[in-house]
């Protein structure tokens, strides 16, 4: 590697990046080409992080059957992993059967938290916070009059104590309404800008001045019902409705007593929500830390979702969880693919969204537990593994129909596997 080359890596041009690159790497003028040829844009990539040199696609594929508050919403979902989609659809629609899916959300309320050290005596910091609430709530709203105008800004402040081993801390929680956006650059910006003030009032000093995760004043709630019926002619017949109905909560109450289980729960949550915050241009990261940092908030690590039979004996689904996501704002304007994935959704608000994002988490675990507590989770899965398998096999077109229903009906799906199928059909 000429190092010198990657000095002030960022400075230069993509193109000029992509030639030191090519050299350093060895690559291909096919494979360069790849990597700029993705449907963001190049040059929209430039503009989005650092020293970029291409940009990385994934599927979109179409989630359906979602009736969301007696509307029927098209779902783009974003993922790499296979199966996905099918589950969460086949799961909206037995959903359907009995109404789909009814939601709530809070307000968007987020956190901003600023850390201070050093004062000289909490009781009397606190007070002087307290006391001097509106003046830090009209600094704050200050520096955000757009999001003011749309009915958001800093609406409250609190003051924690919070004991370390390096001794007591004043921990103020700045309370800003964000409206249609996620709101981390929006609320770090005003935790900055009311700092000097907090500081002023308790003598202390501001180190962090950050939003928080944990975004549990924003909330996103869905709730769905599968009827055992439906849930029978889903077996084809091989259980009965009310087999299955037990065998989910079963299924459940492992999650919910076991934090092994309940790890690989929430994860099948979070491949509906993810592939929707994706597709959709939104921070996953955000979303997944305040999931589970929620799903832990009592202490113990826990379900997002809970399952119980209602008075007719059919299953009862809900979700809860916070959904930090916006409609406006980080990349959901400046990535084309985010904009026509919003689009597609028809979504009015943020709100509207985190709604449908809670919805589509419950149905994907819903769809897991389903399959798990029937036939099994690897039937359907395989299949589109031993496609991927085929895939990297190095089969093409219609070889990989071939080769992946080949290794099913073996049993055998393994890379070496497709390769023999392959080489005995050339
Ligand atoms: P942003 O600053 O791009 O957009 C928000 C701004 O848009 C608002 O402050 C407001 O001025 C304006 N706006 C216009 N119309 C609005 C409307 N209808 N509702 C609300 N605001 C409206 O983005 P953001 O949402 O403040 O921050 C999101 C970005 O921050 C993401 O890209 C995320 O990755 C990043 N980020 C996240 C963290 C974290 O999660 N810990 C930390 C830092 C940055």
């Amino acid at each position: 590697m000429m190092k010198d080359e990657f000095h002030e890596f960022y400075k230069k041009s993509v193109e000029e990046r992509l030639r030191i690159l090519k050299h350093a790497a060895g690559l291909t003028d096919d494979e360069i080409n790849m990597l700029k040829s993705g449907a963001i844009g190049i040059d929209v990539a430039d503009r989005m992080i650092e020293n970029v040199v291409g940009t990385c696609e994934l599927p979109i594929g179409l989630g359906l059957n979602f009736m969301i508050n007696g509307k029927e919403y098209m779902v783009p979902m974003c993922t790499e992993e296979p199966s996905v989609v099918a589950a969460a659809s086949y799961a909206a629609k037995l959903a359907k059967a009995a109404g789909g899916f009814k939601t709530s959300s809070d307000e968007p309320i987020m956190i901003g938290q600023i850390q201070i050290l050093g004062f000289k005596n909490f009781e009397s910091a606190r007070e002087a916070i307290i006391k001097n609430k509106a003046r830090i709530i009209s600094k704050a709203n200050e520096r955000d009059s757009v999001l003011v105008s749309f009915g958001g800004g800093a609406k409250d402040v609190e003051v924690r104590e919070i004991d370390s081993e390096i001794g007591k801390m004043l921990v103020v929680h700045l309370f800003v309404d964000v409206r249609d956006a996620m709101g981390a650059n929006a609320v770090n910006t005003m935790c900055e800008v009311v700092s000097p003030l907090l500081e002023e009032l308790t003598g202390g000093h501001a180190r962090l001045k950050i939003i928080s995760n944990l975004a549990d004043r924003r909330l996103a709630r869905s709730k769905a019902v599968w009827k055992k019926d439906e849930l029978e002619k889903s077996t084809k017949g091989l259980m009965k409705g009310k087999e299955v109905v037990n065998a989910i909560i079963e299924a459940y109450q492992l999650a919910a007593n076991d934090p092994y289980r309940c790890a690989t729960h929430n994860k099948g949550i979070m491949n509906g929500i993810d592939a929707v915050v994706i597709a959709t241009g939104n921070d996953f990261r955000a979303v997944e830390a305040g999931a589970h940092s929620y799903a832990c908030i009592s202490g113990k690590y826990k379900p997002l979702t809970r399952y119980y039979k209602n008075k007719d004996g059919d299953l009862v689904g809900e979700i809860e969880l916070p959904v930090a996501i916006g409609t406006v704002g980080g990349a959901t304007r400046t990535k084309p693919e985010a904009k026509i994935a919003l689009k597609i959704l028809g979504v009015k608000s943020a709100r509207e969204l985190a709604e449908v994002i809670a919805s589509v988490g419950l149905a994907q675990n819903f769809a897991a537990l389903r399959a798990l507590a029937t036939e099994g989770i690897q039937r359907g899965h395989m299949r589109l593994h031993a496609k991927n398998i085929a895939v990297t096999a190095e089969a093409r077109g219609k070889n990989i129909d071939t080769v992946a229903a080949k290794m099913i009906e073996e049993k055998n799906i393994s890379v070496s596997r497709a390769k023999e199928i392959l080489d005995k059909m050339h």
